[in-house]
């Protein structure tokens, strides 16, 4: 039996899946976890994935406890502005597209042509509570969603049967120190001190990790969460990295911490706003607003760039530091070789565009979990462990070529350059079919990677690859109940937006 853990690092990935360990294995195993003082985090890894709550009530932590404590938010879903021509907006919400007689709304609004009506604000109640600042919960506590409430318990992404309607924006820092007192108190032996070196058996398999102050610490199996660095991985295990930077060429961001004008105006969503060599994120968090701006440094310089993030989110406060942060866009070959498992940033990492960066530490942990070895080291396992972690992060990478493929905007080098680069087969397939018609389960990317056809779909409809022709069986159906089904969405929309207190009021009221 595989008896103790060594962690190396203590960031987002370092803390989830100490935490998580504990929470499946308790005392059956020892995690240690050791960081250093000297290297920082990355400071950045703010924004969520609706199935981070399957992480949160794994853990057994109430979202009233943790979220005030961690200057916590909520999000509804991405507003996309700007990527299809300025002024111009749209959101992928949390939310399942509805149906009537077997077609999706989607496939309606395009037959029924109301073109007049975005797609968005037609199909998805979502986009209404986004346009209007609406907390997904009453001010009693209670989920608009009913069904959807109450905790999980120990459940996992493979059981995710229901689109919850919600994440979380977080203040990254202070959740890997919620994260660090719940390990700790559940017996995470904690040491903060420098790897300086990682030593290999006869096998090459890692043996102990050297400290500066702190000796040796030896474990049956070692997880290497030393972000973009790889120590253990890459540096150690000569595990080769590959790189996505030929088609998905952003490779750098600056971000900012900006307090925002007004602390009660809060939306209860991410912004991604498209600018001239990249995007720009916005995170509102409970008091401040994180800001950033992702783009290719082949296309504008660290120092233009951070000149227009600073320009469009806080032009009169140069005295907020700029932290500008090279990325290391792509996946290992195998983030599992040996007895070491990368996870975070030194596994697999994609640009910001749909916070996936959490994501994929949860389905790691998640996956780790499943697969947990014992001193055999099954190879079996250990293989079906990174076909799952490879599945993932490649069809997220599909996911967002296709964003800068589908958008409509061209308008400087940088958009050009996303209509010319090469596409990989699979997104070519998938985008030639979304010229004819809205894709499925069976068309997009078809391994797990949490993302669900009505996301492709909402992608391509609101960047402006519409197809030009409805499906024609839709001409040969009576559309009552399609209508009827637009009309009591609209309703409900107008009723939750008439209910619900706004997402400041009821922060505000578990922030007291
Ligand atoms: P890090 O935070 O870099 O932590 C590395 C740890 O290793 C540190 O504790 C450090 O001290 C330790 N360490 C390194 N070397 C040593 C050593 N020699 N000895 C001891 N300890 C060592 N994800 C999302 O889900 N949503 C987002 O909105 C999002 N935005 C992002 C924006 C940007 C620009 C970037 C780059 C990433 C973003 N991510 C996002 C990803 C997210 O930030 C990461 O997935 C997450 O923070 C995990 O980082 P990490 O723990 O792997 O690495």
């Amino acid at each position: 039996m595989i008896r103790s853990v060594v962690i190396v690092g203590g960031g987002t990935a370092g803390w989830m899946s100490a935490t998580y360990l504990k929470a499946a294995f308790g005392e059956s195993v020892d995690v240690t976890l050791v960081e250093s003082a000297q290297v920082s985090r990355i400071g950045v890894g703010e924004a969520t994935f609706s199935t981070v709550r399957h992480f949160f009530d794994y853990l057994g932590l109430a979202e009233n406890e943790w979220l005030p404590k961690c200057a916590g938010s909520y999000k509804l879903g991405i507003r996309f502005e700007n990527w299809r021509k300025p002024g111009e907006h749209f959101y992928h919400p949390f939310e399942r597209l509805r149906g009537a007689d077997g077609f999706s709304l989607a496939e309606w609004w395009l037959a029924l042509g109301d073109r007049s009506q975005p797609f968005d604000r037609s199909c998805f109640i979502t986009a209404a509570l986004c346009e209007a600042k609406r907390s997904p919960r009453m001010l009693d506590g209670s989920l608009f969603v009913s069904s959807l409430d109450g905790s999980l318990g120990k459940s996992t992404l493979d059981e995710q049967r229901a689109q919850f309607p919600y994440a979380y924006h977080f203040d990254a820092d202070a959740v890997a120190r919620y994260l660090a007192e719940y390990g700790i108190e559940r017996g995470v032996r904690h040491v903060v001190d420098n790897v300086t070196e990682v030593g290999q058996d006869s096998r090459g398999w890692i043996s102990e990790v050297r400290t500066e102050n702190h000796g040796v610490l030896t474990g049956d199996l070692y997880i290497d969460c030393t972000g973009f660095r790889g120590m253990l991985i890459n540096k150690t295990l000569g595990v080769r990295f590959q790189s996505f930077e030929d088609v998905l060429p952003n490779n750098r961001a600056v971000a900012l911490r900006v307090p925002r004008a007004d602390a009660t105006d809060m939306d209860p969503y991410t912004t991604a706003t498209a600018m001239s060599a990249g995007w720009a994120w916005t995170i509102p968090l409970f008091r401040r607003n994180g800001n950033g701006y992702v783009y290719a440094d082949q296309f504008i310089t660290p120092e233009r760039a951070e000149r227009e993030l600073r320009a469009k989110v806080a032009p009169d406060r140069d005295d907020l530091e700029a932290n500008h942060i090279r990325m290391r866009i792509g996946r290992n070959e195998n983030s599992w070789v040996h007895n070491c498992v990368a996870i975070g940033l030194s596994s697999a990492f994609v640009e910001p565009l749909e916070s996936t960066g959490i994501f994929f530490i949860q389905h790691a942990v998640e996956q780790l979990v499943k697969h947990f070895p014992d001193q055999g080291f099954d190879q079996r396992m250990t293989a079906a462990y990174n076909r799952r972690i490879n599945h993932a992060v490649d069809g997220v990478k599909e996911f967002l070529i296709l964003h800068y493929r589908s958008a409509d905007r061209e308008d400087t080098a940088y958009w050009k350059d996303t209509k010319t680069r090469p596409l990989p087969d699979g997104v070519k397939a998938k985008l030639d079919l979304a010229e004819s018609h809205l894709l499925d389960e069976e068309t997009i990317y078809p391994h797990y990677h949490g993302f669900e056809s009505y996301s492709w779909n909402t992608m391509n409809l609101g960047l402006g690859r519409i197809p030009l022709t409805a499906r024609p069986a839709l001409r040969h159906l009576d559309p009552t109940n399609a209508l009827a089904e637009f009309a009591k969405l609209k309703a409900e929309a107008a009723e939750m937006v008439a209910a619900l207190p706004s997402c400041y009021e009821y922060l505000a009221s578990i922030n007291d």
